[in-house]
């Protein structure tokens, strides 16, 4: 794959961060690709500019407006409080079909910039009630984005089956730990880095990186 070109699919957060990295490591070529979407913080965008600039690999923002049209909920707009899902339930954050479109849309980028692989940060193992996350479903957009553009892509989920802690694990083991710590974002309160440290995505990403910290300690004892 050393001689082929990649879209990533970029956030800016640590999972796509991780995976940018993971891909520079595999493929000649890469670019990324963010979606904007009126998310919660314009801060999100900068963030990823930043890194995309530090990283040198050529950025797309695609402006994504439409799907706050679609989807009044949290991340769209910012009058919704973010609540974790209830009893089970989804994330007031939910936007259905969100990765499905990002998807898609990357890939016809991908056509038009002659790339044949695709990188996204979905996750299973930290399933959070986005079906359009589960490997299934992706295996299955594979194939329908092959037959609609007539391509051979392959889309990559380097993320799919590692936890939190894992994926900390693999920046360290890509050399990059200490940069992705410092500098994505993930937090709701739009704080790079270690973030506010009280939302629900700053404490379960501060679980992950303590859980691999026990881990790297245990294995070297
Ligand atoms: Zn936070």
């Amino acid at each position: 794959m050393k001689n082929e070109k990649a879209v990533v699919v970029f956030s800016g957060g640590q999972d796509s961060t991780t995976c940018l990295f993971w891909a520079l490591k595999q493929f000649k070529e890469v670019e990324v690709v963010t979606f904007d979407y009126n998310q919660r913080h314009a801060t999100e965008i900068e963030c990823a500019k930043a890194i995309a600039n530090e990283v040198g690999v050529r950025h797309h923002i695609l402006n994504m407006d439409l799907l706050n049209q679609l989807a009044p909920n949290a991340l769209t707009r910012n009058d919704i409080e973010i609540k974790d899902g209830e009893n089970g339930g989804l994330p007031s954050t939910f936007v259905p079909g969100r990765n499905l479109v990002f998807l898609s849309f990357a890939a016809i980028l991908a056509s038009q910039v002659g790339a044949k692989h695709i990188i996204t940060g979905v996750c299973e193992t930290d399933f959070s009630g986005y079906p359009d996350c589960r490997d299934a479903f992706i295996k299955s957009l594979n194939v329908t984005l092959n037959l609609s553009m007539d391509q051979p892509f392959v889309i990559h989920t380097p993320l799919m089956w590692l936890n939190k802690a894992e994926t900390w694990e693999l920046a360290d083991q890509l050399d990059v730990l200490d940069f992705v710590r410092e500098n994505t974002l993930t937090c709701y309160d739009g704080i790079i880095g270690d973030g506010c440290g009280e939302c629900p995505a700053c404490v379960l990403r501060r679980k992950g990186y303590e859980t691999y910290q026990q881990m790297r300690k245990e294995s070297q004892q």
